[in-house]
């Protein structure tokens, strides 16, 4: 049974109820089950700071088991930077914890008088005092509310906003586990909206009912095997991409103006690894070498001590914004972190201002005396101090990428790197990746869908295409809410054993055809979400930057603007969408089971016109 703590934090109140088995079936939980209450509850015309707005913190059926990185969850909302669905993942404890403490998912709605924060435990919710927590950085308020609460580190799992999220920076991120980070679309500036500092989960002695145990374990460690061949490269660390990336010209260097970085060597595992001290911080169950505490022992930032960034943060905070020192990558990176920011969004954002800086479009009076210029490492620190303080400058750039551009004006727009919803891309130079625009553009989750697909041909319009409208298992695993590593689902795309486990731990015949089904039917209740909340085509396309031809490096990829009207067409056409808006058409709806959606959508094709919201089959 699924059970969900519903939360008002305007009345400062909370219920449980229990999820009907036929929705928990055709949603499995995670992504799932957030955007189908999402769509039944969050009406069109809400927006994201509405009290009616939804905050859905959601696990799935696998968290809390033995399978390795099934501590994750995903937090589920109408995203502040695209004004549509939001689904952004954190891996780490939380999920398990959740789940061990009598919740598949909490809802939290309103908003609190005064700073708040939840802690769940013994089937219970408490709604707590954080008003002493106002302005900390997340680390502090993670290591507070620890102390507050009492018992041992691994006792308690909190995410939490930082300053950035109280001050509704519009990419502020939710962050915990000692530096897991759902980051994407603003979820922290919603949980802010709400005046929500933190939601805790104490480790819980609930037991996850699984009907085979033996077999699941089994399974297990095969699927162990798998991701151990699979992930073989990340045992330096994701950043071991910067070795295979310079090759292949998706370094994102000084926001997309050259493809030239020579200098990446220090920024790879294969460097800082040996030279910097690591303990590891691994997530629930997982055996793999991944998640570190590091310690910067040379060069300006010797001492500094952060969660090891992910390849995407190096590249921010190093050839995004002009600079090769790992240490001061790292500590950006912390900083963003202990915030509360997105580290993809910010870095698009410093690099931008930099540019501008560089080109006399901001001075000195605009940035208040700090020299953006290329590689300034303390100039963009204290510039992220002042996004996530709305302060000066920092007020605009709070708003992101698009809209800091189009305010800055005098050009700024056509620098700036965003998908016309409204958020930076991941800090990936996509332009020798048509996949990723493409995919970053179209997706209904506020982040890209897919992620990294092995093919052949990244500058093939046909197979760009084909190969987003192929790979679609990333939906179904998100439902599952298990981190891609262990599971082998990043470049792997094979539901096989994954099916086999959900099927072992709750007594269900899934098939592989059925996930993939219930991936599809999920995708599209997102996008009926986004079209009813404002979508439109001429908003899923690059800016001018992000699409435009790279000038030099080893791929000199011309521009996908020339292909992007047929190519998005195609792609429409592919996913049983109307080509001219982008809707689902109404026999693909019903042939997900999606017929209230279609009534919705199509009103002239129900016999009993649009459905009426809740208390219908979900
Ligand atoms: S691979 Fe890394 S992020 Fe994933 S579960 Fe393991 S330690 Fe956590």
């Amino acid at each position: 049974m699924t059970r969900v703590l519903r939360v008002d934090l305007t009345k400062m109140r909370s219920l449980t109820e229990e999820m009907d088995p036929l929705t928990c079936e055709r949603y499995i939980g995670g992504l799932g089950i957030g955007a189908r209450i999402l769509y039944d509850e969050v009406a069109p015309g809400i927006s994201w700071d509405d009290t009616a707005n939804h905050l859905i913190f959601s696990a799935g059926p696998m968290n809390g088991t033995i399978i390795s990185g099934s501590g994750s969850f995903t937090i589920v909302t109408k995203g502040c930077l695209t004004g549509g669905a939001t689904s952004s993942q954190a891996n780490g404890y939380f999920g398990a914890f959740l789940r061990l403490s009598g919740f598949d998912a909490a809802v939290l709605t309103g908003a609190a008088e005064d700073w708040t924060y939840l802690y769940i435990h013994d089937g219970k919710a408490e709604l707590r005092d954080a008003r002493r927590l106002v302005g900390k950085d997340t680390r502090v308020t993670e290591t507070l509310i620890k102390e507050e609460l009492g018992g041992r580190e691994r006792d308690l799992s909190v995410f939490c906003i930082g300053p950035a999220g109280e001050n509704l920076a519009k990419f502020a991120s939710v962050v915990g586990d000692g530096g897991h980070v759902a980051a994407h679309n603003g979820v922290g500036a919603v949980m802010g909206s709400k005046k929500l500092k933190a939601v805790v989960a104490a480790r819980g002695t609930g037991v996850i009912e699984v009907k085979e145990p033996e077999r699941l374990k089994a399974l297990n460690q095969k699927m162990l095997a798998i991701s151990k061949a699979e992930t073989k490269e990340y045992e330096q660390g994701t950043s071991f991409l910067f070795a295979v990336h310079i090759h292949h010209g998706v370094i994102p260097v000084r926001n997309l103006t050259t493809n030239e970085f020579p200098d990446y060597r220090k920024l790879t595992g294969e460097y800082y690894r040996s030279h910097f001290d690591l303990t590891p911080h691994p997530c629930w169950r997982c055996p793999l070498k991944h998640c570190h505490e590091i310690k910067v022992t040379e060069g300006p930032y010797a001492g500094t001590v952060a969660d090891e960034p992910e390849y995407e943060s190096f590249a921010s905070w190093g050839p995004l914004i002009g600079q090769e020192d790992p240490g001061a990558a790292i500590m950006l990176s912390d900083t963003v972190d202990r915030l509360g920011l997105d580290t993809n969004e910010a870095g698009w954002l410093m690099a931008m201002v930099m540019e501008c800086y560089e080109k006399g479009i901001l001075t000195d009076s605009d940035t208040d005396g700090l020299k953006m210029t290329w590689g300034n490492v303390e100039a963009a620190k204290a510039m992220l101090h002042k996004i996530a303080g709305r302060e000066g400058l920092g007020d605009i750039l709070a708003e992101g990428v698009m809209r800091a551009s189009q305010k800055i004006g005098k050009g700024a727009s056509e620098l700036g790197v965003y998908v016309k919803k409204g958020q930076a891309p991941r800090s990936h130079d996509h332009r020798a990746r048509w996949l990723e625009i493409l995919d970053t553009a179209t997706s209904d989750c506020g982040t890209i869908a897919v992620g990294p697909q092995r093919h052949q041909e990244p500058l093939s319009p046909r197979c760009v295409v084909e190969t987003l409208l192929k790979k679609r298992v990333r939906t179904f695993v998100d439902s599952l809410v298990v981190c891609m590593f262990p599971s082998a689902t990043m470049l792997n795309n094979r539901t096989d054993y994954l099916v086999e486990m959900l099927n072992l731990i709750k007594g269900w015949h899934y098939t592989e055809n059925d996930a993939l089904t219930t991936g599809l039917r999920i995708d599209n209740l997102l996008r009926a979400f986004n079209i009813r909340h404002g979508l439109t085509p001429d908003l899923e396309a690059p800016s001018s930057r992000y699409g435009s031809a790279q000038v030099d490096g080893p791929v000199k990829a011309g521009s996908v603007l020339q292909h992007w009207d047929s190519m998005l067409a195609e792609y429409y056409k592919g996913m049983g969408w109307d080509i001219t808006t982008g809707k689902p058409l109404p026999e693909t709806l019903k042939s997900l089971g999606l017929d209230d959606v279609a009534g919705d959508l199509w009103p002239e094709s129900a016999p009993g016109g649009p459905s009426a919201g809740k208390g219908r089959d979900r």
